[in-house]
Order: C-alpha cells, then structure tokens, then sequence
C-alpha cells in the first residue's frame, strides 16, 4: 500500500513521503499527515524477538513507502547505533508502579535524539530521491532540546545548514552550554531575546515566505525544518512505543494484545501524537495521558474544548514543554474534523488571528482517547522526590511532570491498567532542578559539581554528553531580536 502525505489544511499538493520530509510543511501553512494510517499487522509476540532496529523497519516501511528497504535500512543503521549508550536504545525501567521508557540514551540524553538521529539520514536520502542539488538550510525554533539533538544530528552532515534559534533567557544553562559549543562548519546557534514560541512563529514565517525562499533558491539553498512537525520526526517516534509494548509482552508484563495506557510529558503535541498514531495503527493502548506543566494550555483545551494561547507565558523547571502553541495538535485538531481540511484551517486561522478556537461537540467526543491533566511547579518538585523515595530511581521534571499527572489520573479514575510513562530526559540534564528536589545545600554548587553528586546519589554514572561540555570552548554567541531573524538567517547563507 502506498502512503501518501496531504496538508492539513487542504491547499497543498498531496506528496510523496520522501518530499514531505524534505518540504517539512506544506505550502499552504498546513502539517502533513498520511493520507491513511497503515495497519500494524506484525504479531506482538514476533514483534517482542525484534532488536529496536527491526521494529524501527517494522513501523516506518509503512508509513514511508517511497523508500527502499535498503535505503531504509541504512537510515536505521546509521541513526540506532553507537550513538546511544544502551543496545536497547529505550528500555523500561520500572518503577513507582509504571513503566518508565527511557528515550534518553541518544548523543543528547533527551527524547529527541529518537528522531534526530535518524531525520538527517532520512532527509539526505530524500534529497537524493528526488533530485535535489540545493543544499538543504536546517532552519530550527528550539526551546532546549530539539536544537542540541538536531544540531548533533546534522553536524558535518554534507550538503547541509543547521541554523538554531533559542530562547536566551528560556533554556538550562547545561541546555545553552551544550549548544554553544557545538562543533561542526556548518552550524549555527543564535540566541534571540523572546521566548519559544516568539522563535517559533518567525520560523514558521520565513518557510512560507515565498520571496525569501526564491532568494535561497537562486544562491543554492533550499529550507526543510526539523521542528517536530516534520512527519520525518513524527514516523520515528511512533517506534518506540510499538517497542515497548512488545518488550512488555516479552517478560509476560501484559498479554498479547491487552491494552496499556500510556503517559507523555507534552509540549508539541509530537510524541503524544505518536502515541496516538501507534493507537491507530492497532497497537492496543487505553487512555493516552497528556501532562502539562503549568503551561496548561492542553488541559484546559481537553476539558473546555477551547483551545486559547491567550496567556501568560510560565517559565518552569520543564522548559521543553514551555509552549503555548502546540503545534503537532492541529494533526489530531484534523482527524477530529473527519479530515475536513477547510474545517481545519478555519480553526487554526482563528488561532492566529484571534488567538483561540472552539471545537464542536461532535470533534470533543474523538478526544475520549485522551485524558489530560497537569502538575504545578510544587507538584512536579515532589514528584521527583516521591519516585525517588519510593523507587531510588530518579527521573528527570519532564518526566517528573508525567509521573504527577500519572498519581492524578490514578486518584481520578482508578485505572490500574499497565501504565507506561515516556521518560524524555536524563535527569542530567536538568541537575539543579533534580537535585534541589532531593538533596540539601545545592545553592552553593555549580552545574557540574551538581552532576557529581547526582552521581553519587543515584549510583548512575555522569552522561558521555554532559563530561564532554565541562570543558568544551563556547562556538557561537550571537544574540538578536526576533524581528531580525530572517536577516540574519541571510547574513549566515551569505546573501545580500
Ligand atoms: C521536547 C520535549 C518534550 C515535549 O515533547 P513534545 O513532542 O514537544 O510534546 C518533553 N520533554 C522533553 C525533555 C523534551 O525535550
């Protein structure tokens, strides 16, 4: 069966799988979605002798069906590999009463090594599919992790730019540090003076700004986005979640086909949309848990129906999920309309222009598959605490934020179905925040001396990514104002 990729918003031309990962977004403004979910039609019990790598094979071969198995192949080969420092690539560490999934044993220590180890191989074969001789410009928003991944993900990469925008004042410092010293001629990291998504709605700009993109075209470049709205992104992540219900199903945790539940940290919306599609394609999962810091947009979206950005911006402990517009939604906001197009641009015209939407009763009965709800900087603090109390174990405020929302939705329906929760962060990376949670007089220490305690405490030794940036010399220090993006996107391609 041939998968094709349609806009979400209808006006776009409906494409290959290969050009939606080089495109990123359609040129109507749209997100790409299949234009069907393919059917997971591999046994549970095959799928639980499969390495990661396999199943990786598994899931993308249908929904990437213009690439050949060897090309295929060889993009899984080149991403799932000594890169990550577990052969498992994500396992499950249980814990507290769940399964917590570790999807931060990439280069990065976060989840979005998942995807960015392998987008750059996906895209460069892409490329070469379809012809294409302009370099491709890597034009990112990150609010800390993506940037770092994606930035790993295509350093020295030819035939490829990576420029990444991040909030200055909006990410860890171990986040900034391991940015700036990113290594690799052609890459680029520029800081800019306003928050996530003040980056992230300049870059949706400059990709549909058609003037901009002829000016590239005509020095050699072409944008493509690793944000998570490439499908390029969204296909890899699916994986991990058929992986771990077969793992699960392998040491006798559930049956074969009994449902799990599964609990996202969420930002985006791109690793719960995983989870969804996974639940489309047939993997038997119950409630799809959203958690929300006190940026609780989505919570209140899946109680009212009312999607409203209009609000204060909170700086939290989890700043990757610091976002007010969840970008990846408006691929669910569509299966909702019954992939009604003109519906769907409607509702995100209204976002843009009046900064909320309401959805219909009709589209609030497709969001049963999902359960929201969110944890209070306090909550998140003694989350980190309980589970390591309970358990030893200590999880990262990303994680920490699920975990609470996991006890809320355990008080609240008394569903005790075999949970998994996505653990999106070592909790390396956000030491000051874990550590304060667990130990005393962690004012007077920095960053590092913070880690080795961590060390100590948890019996984990201190992460390959974080004993590399000790040291390491800072690489890029520009700064601008928002507005200054695009030039300054030209100044680094060299066009005037
Ligand atoms: C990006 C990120 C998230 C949010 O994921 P989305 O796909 O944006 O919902 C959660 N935790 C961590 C550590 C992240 O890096």
């Amino acid at each position: 069966m041939q998968v094709l990729y349609k806009s979400t918003r209808g006006k776009g031309e409906t494409v290959t799988a290969s050009m939606a990962i080089l495109k990123g977004l359609s040129e109507d403004g749209g997100l790409f979605v299949p234009t069907e979910i393919p059917k997971l039609d591999v046994p549970a019990e095959k799928l639980a002798q499969m390495t990661y790598q396999e199943t990786a094979y598994e899931v993308m071969s249908r929904f990437l069906t213009d690439f050949t198995e060897e090309e295929l192949k060889n993009c899984i080969a080149n991403a799932y590999d000594a890169k990550f420092d577990t052969e498992e690539i994500a396992p499950l560490h249980e814990a507290d009463g769940a399964y917590f999934l570790e999807l931060f044993h990439g280069a990065t220590i976060a989840f979005k090594d998942m995807a960015l180890s392998i987008l750059p191989h996906l895209m460069t074969t892409a490329a070469r599919k379809n012809h294409v001789s302009n370099d491709i410009v890597i034009l990112t928003a990150t609010s800390g992790d993506t940037g770092k991944a994606a930035l790993a993900g295509f350093a020295d990469v030819p035939g490829t730019k990576i420029i990444v925008f991040y909030p200055k004042h909006g990410v860890s410092p171990i986040q900034e540090k391991q940015m700036v010293t990113q290594k690799g001629d052609n890459t680029y990291v520029v800081g800019i003076t306003g928050n996530f998504d003040d980056a992230q709605t300049a870059v949706k700009k400059m990709f549909n700004d058609h003037a901009l993109a002829a000016e590239l075209n005509e020095a050699g470049f072409q944008f493509s986005s690793a944000n998570s709205i490439n499908i390029g992104r969204l296909v890899p992540q699916i994986v991990y979640y058929v992986y771990a219900y077969s793992r699960l199903v392998g040491k006798g945790s559930i049956k074969a086909g009994e449902k799990i539940n599964v609990v996202v940290p969420t930002g985006n919306f791109g690793n719960i949309l995983a989870a969804y599609y996974a639940k489309q394609m047939g993997l038997p999962i119950g409630k799809l848990i959203c958690a929300s810091n006190e940026n609780k947009v989505l919570f209140d979206f899946f109680r009212t129906g009312t999607y409203d950005r209009k609000r204060e911006f909170i700086l939290t402990t989890s700043p990757s999920m610091d976002i007010l517009i969840s970008s990846n939604l408006e691929r669910l906001i569509y299966r909702l309309t019954g992939e009604n197009a003109e519906k769907c641009a409607e509702l995100m015209q209204a976002l843009s222009e009046g900064g909320e939407y309401t959805i219909t009763e009709e589209m609030k009965k497709g969001l049963a598959d999902f359960y929201g709800n969110y944890c209070s900087e306090t909550e998140t603090k003694d989350a980190i605490h309980a589970t390591y109390q309970n358990s030893d174990y200590v999880i990262d405020p990303h994680t920490a934020v699920a975990a609470g929302v996991y006890k809320k939705y355990l008080a609240d329906t008394d569903d005790h179905t075999v949970t998994v929760i996505a653990s999106t962060a070592s909790p390396y990376k956000f030491t000051r925040s874990v550590m304060d949670a667990i130990a005393d007089k962690t004012e007077e220490m920095d960053d590092f001396a913070l880690a080795d305690r961590l060390s100590e405490i948890s019996g984990v030794k201190v992460p390959k990514a974080v004993e590399e940036i000790r040291t390491a010399p800072v690489l890029h220090d520009t700064v601008v104002d928002a507005p200054d993006m695009p030039d300054t996107v030209k100044k680094i391609l060299g066009i005037h």
